[in-house]
């Protein structure tokens, strides 16, 4: 079993809508892993086997300095700097 973040990454990949050589590199920015990411939390976590009981960054009253999963992180850095759009993340959920 895998967390949705990572499948949709290998989906992603998958379809070479991410090209992991060709990924620039992007210095980490907590602000933009915080920004409200509405397709990441309906469609990422809210598909994910992990959400309910073993994900503190989407847990009800999450820990403080909880964070998402690697694979959510690269998505809104990637959807963040134009990289991936809603409907890239969208068909990779639904795929
Ligand atoms: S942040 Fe949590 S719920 Fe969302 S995809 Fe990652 S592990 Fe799953």
């Amino acid at each position: 079993m895998a967390c949705q973040g990572a499948v949709v990454v290998e989906r992603l990949v998958n379809i070479n809508k991410i090209v992991p050589s060709a990924l620039p590199h992007f210095p980490r920015d907590q602000a933009i892993i915080n920004l409200p990411y509405r397709h990441l939390n309906r469609h990422v976590c809210g598909m994910c086997p992990f959400r309910i009981h073993d994900c503190d960054f989407q847990a009800e009253i999450p820990p403080d300095k909880a964070e998402p999963c690697g694979g959510y992180i690269l998505l809104a850095i990637l959807k963040h700097n134009g990289l991936l759009s809603s409907t890239d993340i969208m068909g990779a959920c639904l795929a």
